[in-house]
């Protein structure tokens, strides 16, 4: 398959979201993870219920999980799932748009979440906004100075990568031979690697961190051994 890659631009209001969700929330980073989580155990409910619904989609449901592959060398952290997944349109509609009619409240309310942080809540308020208000899968940019994201939507023969450094633009790309569902991987921000705290490509960082904010997620979420 010939493919192209195509950039886009973020809607301005998208712009200025991922902006303060970026600079906003600097106290409690590790719930990016609980965002993409709860993301890829969506899918994986979505594409259980189509399974039922359609009969006729062809698509393998014995053993729907979410794997977790840090890369230590490449600075990577990659959250996968073999659920639903995205047409491009999906991808585009759903990712690359979050001008929803709640925005302008959002912004609103995180600017004074971060002023009530600034006094004394630890971020914990301007945390629980985020998902509430649908930038779930924006907070990877607090981490990741890149983000990747391959998916293919059960049914469909076509994948799509979307990519992006979280500034303007992002771009997309068809794919063939995607497996059904969806991978984010993270290109962990340098900063984070002088801090052990922040290293997100360890193994007991991330089982840490799956215990404390994803502790009810209804499906097997497996951690890879890190590559080195
Ligand atoms: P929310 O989960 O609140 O809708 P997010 O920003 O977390 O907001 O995700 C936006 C949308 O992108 C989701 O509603 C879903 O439709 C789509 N999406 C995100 N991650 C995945 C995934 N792993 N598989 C399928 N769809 C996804
Ligand atoms: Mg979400």
């Amino acid at each position: 398959m010939t493919s192209q890659v195509e950039t886009y631009e973020f809607q301005a209001e998208s712009r200025q979201l991922l902006q303060l969700v970026v600079h906003s929330i600097y106290s409690n980073k590790d719930i990016f993870l609980r965002e993409l989580i709860s993301n890829a155990s969506d899918a994986l409910d979505k594409l259980r219920l189509e399974s039922l619904r359609d009969g006729d989609l062809d698509v393998d449901t014995s053993d729907l999980h979410i794997a977790l592959e840090p890369d230590r060398e490449r600075r990577t952290l990659t959250v996968r799932d073999n659920g639903i997944g995205m047409s491009r349109d999906e991808v585009v509609g759903l990712i690359g748009t979050i001008a929803k009619s709640g925005t302008a409240e959002f912004v609103r309310k995180l600017k004074e979440a971060k002023e009530a942080q600034e006094a004394k809540d630890g971020g914990a308020a301007s945390a629980a906004l985020i998902g509430n208000f649908g930038v779930g899968f924006y907070s990877s940019f607090m981490v990741a100075d890149k983000v990747t994201l391959v998916t293919r939507r059960a049914g469909e023969d076509t994948g799509t990568r979307w990519e992006s450094d979280g500034e303007g633009t992002y771009t997309l790309e068809a794919l063939g031979d995607v497996p059904q569902g969806t991978s984010v991987t993270l290109h962990l921000k340098d900063e984070d690697t002088e801090d052990q705290l922040w290293d997100y490509t360890q193994e007991h960082r991330i089982r840490d961190i799956v215990r404390h904010h994803s502790d009810f997620i209804p499906w097997p979420v497996r951690l890879t051994p890190e590559r080195t």
